[in-house]
């Protein structure tokens, strides 16, 4: 089943304006198209059969000429710390992860938008399995969806939208399936849908600097650099697209990139045990960020076994820190959360990865161009 060359339209990801095109193409009044996107994108409902307010024979021309994305949780695990991560499954068969952070102030998705990726950083474990295919914006939306309604039912929150806060930085590099992620922050941010303010969205890439370019005309979301080290060298062997949008040309896509006021970008810097760790680093770090209003988040490695990476010795991350403090630039570290299920940064690979149980199980993943 091919899910992105499909000709009916999946309603999930239709744009509001198509849908509602779509719905007065059947005769129907506008108020009708708007009472359907409500139950499909601020209700989250899974099927037409929910949408009981509708009339029956317009759910039923709706299902014979369209189809509707609803991804099935296929797994939940639930860390100690109150992390939750889910497997999704989606149509034709693939995984994909969300992981959920409750903090007292804020309720945070960490939402996919590949399965798998190309980029091919060789610390994460996503980048391991190569890239399987963009998500639809449905299948990246619904995560949002399937997860609000299942924090409701765990008492996690009030409806129909316990989540305040997304951030884009779970499997896949999301700017290299921009089409898809336009379409769908579109939906996230529209009134009539779950209506998130784009303060409290977060876009994270490895540093496609054009489509960084467009991102920044195009939606008023907040950005996040996986920087990861500071020299052209280092970053050219830990993260391959260094070579084709190397530090200078990345920073200065940062420096232009439009800002409200106000406003920072995110520089994540995951921290490998003596590869990028020295103070030399923190120096060298300070004083590429110069001028650009920006936080560094600074993510002690998550070790996956087999990637021949490890954590920084103890004491090494807060030095760190303390250096850049010492050069006015505002860091944290960011508390790894629901290690303990494997939830943590760079550690998502529902097909297959090395640090994948079901990869050990007897039935075979097909379809997945998994390494390592
Ligand atoms: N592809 C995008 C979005 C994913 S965000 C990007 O790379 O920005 C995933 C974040 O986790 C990135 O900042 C990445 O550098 C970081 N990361 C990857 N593997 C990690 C690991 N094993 N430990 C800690 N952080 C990791
Ligand atoms: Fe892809 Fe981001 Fe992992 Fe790099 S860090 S392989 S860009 S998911």
């Amino acid at each position: 089943m091919d899910v992105l060359h499909d000709d009916t339209p999946d309603l999930r990801s239709l744009p509001q304006e198509r849908l509602a095109a779509l719905i007065a193409g059947l005769g129907e009044k506008p108020f009708r198209a708007r009472q359907v996107y409500r139950w499909l994108h601020l209700r989250g409902a899974a099927s037409l059969d929910e949408m009981t307010d509708v009339p029956r024979a317009l759910r039923e021309r709706l299902a014979e000429g369209t189809r509707l994305t609803t991804l099935e949780r296929a797994t939940e695990q639930r860390s100690a710390d109150g992390t939750i991560k889910w497997t999704w499954r989606t149509r034709d068969g693939k995984l994909v992860e969300s992981v959920y952070m409750p903090e007292t102030d804020r309720k945070t998705l960490c939402v996919s938008t590949q399965v798998g990726c190309a980029v091919g950083c060789t610390f994460c474990m996503t980048g391991t399995m190569g890239l399987a295919r963009n998500l639809t914006p449905g299948e990246i939306v619904d995560q949002v969806h399937r997860a609000n309604r299942r924090l409701i039912e765990l008492g996690e929150g009030e409806g129909p939208r316990p989540l305040t806060n997304l951030v884009f930085m779970g499997m896949g590099e999301p700017l290299a399936n921009y089409r898809s992620l336009k379409i769908a922050l579109d939906l996230l941010l529209s009134e009539d849908g779950p209506n998130f303010s784009h303060r409290h969205v977060t876009v994270s890439t490895s540093g496609l600097v054009p489509v960084m370019r467009r991102l920044g005309e195009e939606t008023q979301v907040k950005l996040a650099v996986s920087l990861n080290a500071t020299t052209d060298a280092q970053r050219d062997a830990i993260m391959p697209i260094n070579r084709r949008y190397p530090l200078a040309e990345l920073l200065r896509a940062c420096r232009e990139f439009p800002m409200k006021q106000g406003r920072r970008i995110t520089f994540e810097y995951v921290m490998l045990g003596g590869v990028n760790d020295a103070p030399e680093d923190a120096e060298r770090l300070a004083r590429l960020l110069r001028g650009i209003p920006a936080k560094v988040n600074l993510i002690p490695y998550n070790e996956n076994p087999g990637l021949g990476f490890a954590a920084p010795a103890p004491g090494a991350v807060d030095r760190f820190r303390d250096l850049l403090v010492a050069r006015n630039v505002t860091a944290v570290v960011r508390r790894n959360r629901g290690t303990d299920i494997a939830a943590a940064c760079g550690q998502l690979a529902a097909e297959g990865g090395p640090g994948d149980p079901r990869r050990r199980a007897a039935a075979p993943l097909t379809g997945t161009p998994a390494a390592g």
